[in-house]
């Protein structure tokens, strides 16, 4: 894996996040998406070489609306940038990872990405995530 890439957070409502981030990282967000497969709406900030996701629930049955409902808001995945992302979860697959999907899918940001189940990576969930090159 190479850097980390960016680090979700889960947020109840994506306006007043937008808020408090942009005065805790001194900068607005400079995109805002939504994942109709995945029931979110993103926002991005960049920080340095890394960067903030915010996600809010856009459906009663997102993982993020489960997250919160379960624990709050707060951070709720880490992602690693990845060169080939089918040979790393073939790899962490062999490492005895649970992946929670087979194939990579589309993410938010023009990203093909996969999850690494938290019971399997110290209770922490984690991303990867491989730009996507076939630009859409
Ligand atoms: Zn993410």
């Amino acid at each position: 894996m190479d850097k980390i890439e960016h680090i979700g957070i889960a947020v109840k409502n994506l306006e007043a996040s937008n808020l408090l981030y942009a005065k805790l990282l001194g900068k607005a967000h400079y995109k805002i998406e939504e994942v109709l497969t995945e029931g979110v709406r993103t926002s991005f900030f960049e920080v340095g070489p890394n960067k903030i996701e915010l996600l809010e629930a856009t459906t009663e049955d997102s993982p993020i609306a489960k997250f919160i409902n379960k624990k709050g808001e707060g951070v709720h995945h880490i992602a690693f940038a990845v060169e080939n992302i089918e040979k790393e979860m073939a790899r962490l697959k062999e490492e005895g990872f649970i992946l929670l999907n087979e194939k990579p899918k589309q993410g938010a940001d023009n990203k093909l990405v996969a999850f690494i189940h938290p019971k399997t990576a110290g209770g922490v969930l984690v991303e990867l995530c491989q730009e996507n090159n076939n630009k859409q």
